[in-house]
């Protein structure tokens, strides 16, 4: 794929990243392989990036963004054939992800054309009765942005929408492993009049995300990805702001007043989209004793009616994990848990990177896969008898994003919901709900601000303040 945006790679004469369809291996691209050396350059491009952004008016801004959803849409059979290719979605998923990602695009025009600042009530209180003023939203300048293979579109846009909303410049460094989509969508804001500069595309690894952290004249990193990453990047990133889209654990409670089939439903989707590779995925379910064997039963059932293979075939339900060093680790995870005591109900088979869709029950609360983040194909069912004990499991995890509760009772829903520590409780529905504006993230370790799009928009911008003194 070539592009004005890999022009200062392509001159500096760096090494490639060949991007493999995680289903078949084929080769689907390469990207220039950046590094610490290349920063410098990336740095002057973006330093003429923030005096273009900042110098276009409110209805450009939001024109750009208007234009780009519309070139999106006009090619999303093409975007969405690249979000199967490099990230191993299915064809419905990746179609999914591409109407999404015109939402954020059109949200964030909207944004740019309403979010632009408050009068200040000077009077309201004694002392400042002859003034008169305002706060405007201001851009901070330069923002890093830095994002994960798992939603190789939409995860972009939502930082490349509210940025650009907020008349910021962008070095966005996209995983190394699904870069092509965030460039496609690159090339739809530049036909749509984007400024080249105003987003320097910077695709490379640990090494460059590394050094673009540290750079001083960078006024915010917006990172969306693993726990671990996270951890490096506030150790490096010294004064700056950080807005840090991490992992989750997420439970879901099922009561046992529950519509049972619309819940096994809903919670095997949760499960088990984009093969597990979801920050909101449904990992635990809690379920009342009362209807744990049916719902087991019915889950099991349809868990292994999906059709786990080739992303590209329309049938498919699950596609291949990123990898199969991904898919390795997680049967690992698997194999600790069952040797720890937890019980198979199904799946635990893999082939390259498709693992397939694995359900465990008993699974020992130290274990890892308890424990930690499984982001993969895999799910843990849980019978409870006690609702405040199922609370406690729920909320013990170091880190949350979402949880469920499925019960037909919606004033024991709404009770539930103030005491479930997570930035998003979904009622009647599995974990793996978001609406691209909504405030989107976590609770507890790591999470650093919220994403959607006003409020990545609000964080993106700084309030600058004009005070008038009438003086006669
Ligand atoms: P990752 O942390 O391995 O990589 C994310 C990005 O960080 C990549 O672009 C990578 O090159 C870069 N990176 C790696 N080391 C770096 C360093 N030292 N300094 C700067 N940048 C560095 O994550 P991943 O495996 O691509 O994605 C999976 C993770 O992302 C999961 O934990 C998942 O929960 C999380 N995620 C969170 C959300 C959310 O919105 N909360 C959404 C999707 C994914």
């Amino acid at each position: 794929m070539t592009s004005s945006f890999l022009a200062l790679a392509e001159v500096q004469g760096a090494s490639q990243i060949d991007i493999f369809n995680p289903f078949d291996g084929s080769l689907v691209g390469s990207v220039p392989c950046l590094g610490a050396a290349q920063v410098p350059g990336l740095l002057k491009r973006a330093r003429q990036g923030v005096r273009e952004s900042a110098a276009l008016p409110r209805c450009r801004r939001a024109g750009i963004l208007e234009g780009a959803a519309q070139l999106v849409e006009r090619d999303a059979v093409a975007f969405a054939r690249l979000i199967v290719s490099e990230a191993g979605k299915t064809l419905r998923q990746a179609e999914k992800e591409v109407k999404r990602c015109i939402n954020t695009l059109k949200l964030s025009a909207e944004e740019a054309r309403r979010n632009a600042g408050e009068v200040v009530p000077f009077d309201a209180y004694e002392g400042s009765e002859s003034r008169q003023g305002w706060f405007t939203r201001e851009p901070l300048g330069l923002i890093v942005a830095i994002t994960p293979y798992n939603d190789p579109l939409n995860l972009v846009a939502h930082k490349l929408g509210p940025a650009i909303a907020g008349g910021n410049a962008v070095i966005l460094k996209p995983s190394e492993l699904a870069p092509l989509s965030a460039i496609k969508l690159l090339q739809c804001l530049t036909a749509a009049g984007l400024p080249e500069s105003v987003v320097t595309l910077a695709t490379g690894g640990a090494e460059l995300g590394k050094a673009l952290v540290a750079a001083r004249e960078v006024r915010m990193i917006s990172f969306t990805g693993g726990f671990i990453t996270g951890e490096h990047i506030a150790r490096g990133a010294g004064l700056k702001k950080l807005a840090m889209d991490l992992g989750g654990n997420a439970p879901v409670l099922v009561l046992e007043d529950c519509d049972l089939s619309a819940t096994v439903e809903l919670c095997v989707s949760g499960a088990f989209w984009a093969a597990g590779q979801n920050c909101i995925g449904t990992q635990r379910i809690l379920i009342h004793e009362s209807i744990y064997e049916s719902f087991r039963e019915r889950f099991v059932e349809l868990t292994r009616s999906l059709t786990l293979g080739d992303p590209a075939r329309c049938e498919t339900d699950i596609g291949p994990m990123i990898n199969e060093q991904a898919a390795c680790r997680t049967e690992g995870l698997v194999c600790e848990a069952l040797a720890e005591g937890a019980r198979l109900l199904c799946g635990h088979t893999r082939k390259d990177a498709c693992y397939a869709p694995t359900v465990l029950e008993q699974v020992d609360h130290t274990s890892r896969l308890w424990r930690e983040e499984v982001f993969a194909p895999v799910v843990l069912l849980e019978s409870y008898d006690d609702l405040e004990r199922a609370v406690a499991l729920a909320n013990a995890s170091e880190y949350s994003l979402h949880a469920g509760i499925f019960t037909r009772d919606l004033s024991r829903a709404l009770k539930l919901a103030r005491r479930i520590e997570a930035g998003g409780v979904m009622i009647n529905d599995s974990s793996d709900y978001r609406f691209d504006a909504m405030p989107f993230g976590g609770y507890k370790y790591g999470s650093l601000g919220r994403e959607g799009v006003r409020f990545a928009y609000e964080d993106m911008t700084q309030p600058k303040v004009v005070c008038i003194n009438q003086l006669d």
